[in-house]
């Protein structure tokens, strides 16, 4: 098989991992080849959401391990095919002078062993940066239960590791990847997170302190293919967060493969699914939310017609309408229709008049949801629609909202 078709195969086997948009880093040094400096690298998605300015290989879809929900499990039938580092070196250095991506997202089948595979992945990153003098982005895969000295080698070279952790609950893990072991996953997580902050407080020191995985780590886990709840997945994305300090969780929709198992659902879920989990996963980074207000025994799901916070906001009218002009900070960041961004401009701007529903306009601010929750220094007819029904539905968002290209661009912006 020449490298052609090897890219055929394992660029295709990879498109079921979503954990690859990058954070910019600055790596020291002058010269060499490419910068992942800038903030983000990845920004351009496909039509189905997915980023795709970094090369998103696998090193190899050969697995020992069988897991049901993956299409290169042991028993799936599929053309196989495996790269050397050499050419992965070269395919990254050649795609990066075409301009073609700016980095490389490389992740892979178990091949042998955990310390197998982490070698393999790990002799790429080395190769890249010691032999090209590539400076462009570098996101390895770390697998679960290799050794810590290979963890260390492969954040060393790379800015970014990810360890997944594949499915919400350890109940599901054992369901439909019997060969994984959660502790082991986490163990994993827990020795990256560890050899960060060590990095970083070395750093303060001394700015020659070596570098490790400088953008962080981050995971990915499959939605839908299990019973499991919403409330299940934010539960477990907060527990990994806080543990682990995670740049972020990504959230991907089952996608059923060919010849699965029977456990498996047929269908993958709707993709609106993974966009209100992508929002509620904002609200806990970035809004002061807490995972019990958006979801909770007696709701278990989020509501795919709406967006969490809106939900929320439904769900706790009593707390408002709430003064643009004198509430705090936390209050402004629970209105629906008010982004982070949105907030700092009020709160900079009433530092100067009194807000009016004109400068929200003038801000951009979500008019339609914002506008029933708040009082503002002129009159708001809206807000005699808090106390009425209906308000849900007269503040909905559109139809295009929900289609999967807005989704990605939504998601990633992080604004509702
Ligand atoms: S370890 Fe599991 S999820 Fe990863 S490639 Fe192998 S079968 Fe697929």
């Amino acid at each position: 098989m020449d490298v052609a078709e090897k890219l055929e195969v394992l660029a295709g086997a990879a498109k079921y991992d979503a954990s690859c948009a990058s954070s910019g880093v600055r790596r020291s040094g002058a010269g060499g080849l490419g910068s992942s400096a800038r903030a983000g690298v990845c920004h351009s998605f496909t039509p189905d959401g997915r980023c795709v300015s970094l090369l998103k290989i696998l090193y190899t879809n050969h697995c020992i391990f069988d897991c049901h929900y993956c299409v290169n499990r042991r028993s799936s039938p599929i053309p196989r095919a495996r790269f050397t580092a050499d050419e992965v070196a070269r395919l990254t250095i050649d795609f990066y002078k075409r301009n073609y991506v700016e980095g490389l997202f490389l992740s892979s089948g178990i091949l042998r062993s955990p310390d197998y595979t982490m070698e393999q992945l790990t002799q790429v990153a080395r190769q890249l940066r010691t032999q090209h003098a590539f400076r462009g982005y570098i996101h390895l895969k770390a697998i679960p239960h290799c050794s810590g000295e290979l963890l260390a080698e492969a954040g060393r070279w790379a800015d970014r590791l990810s360890v997944n952790i594949e499915l919400p609950t350890r109940a599901d893990l054992e369901l439909l990847a019997p060969d994984k072991d959660g502790r082991q996953i986490e163990g994993s997580m827990q020795e990256v997170c560890a050899r960060i902050q060590t990095s970083r407080a070395e750093r303060r020191e001394s700015a020659r302190a070596a570098v490790f995985a400088p953008a962080g780590q981050s995971t990915q886990m499959i939605i839908g293919a299990t019973p499991s709840t919403d409330a299940d997945i934010l539960h477990t994305a907060d527990r990994l967060y806080r543990s682990y300090r995670l740049r972020r969780v990504y959230y991907s929709a089952f996608s059923p493969v060919p010849h699965a198992d029977q456990q498996l659902p047929v269908e993958a879920p709707p993709l609106v699914r993974e966009h209100r989990l992508y929002q509620a996963d904002w609200l806990l980074r970035y809004y002061d939310f807490a995972v019990d207000e958006i979801v909770g025994d007696d709701l278990p799901q989020l509501d795919l017609e709406l967006d969490p916070k809106h939900a929320w906001a439904l769900r706790n009218r009593d707390r408002f309408p709430i003064d643009v002009n004198r509430a705090d900070r936390e209050l402004l960041l629970r209105v629906p229709g008010l982004g982070v961004r949105n907030v700092q401009r009020i709160l900079m701007l009433r530092r100067q008049h009194a807000v009016r529903l004109s400068d929200l306009r003038r801000l951009r601010v979500v008019m339609k949801r914002a506008q029933p929750f708040l009082i503002t220094a002129d009159h708001n007819p809206a807000l005699a629609q808090l106390d009425r029904g209906g308000l849900a539905a007269r503040t909905r968002p559109g139809e295009r909202q929900l289609l999967l290209f807005e989704t990605a661009r939504s998601a990633t912006s992080g604004e509702f």
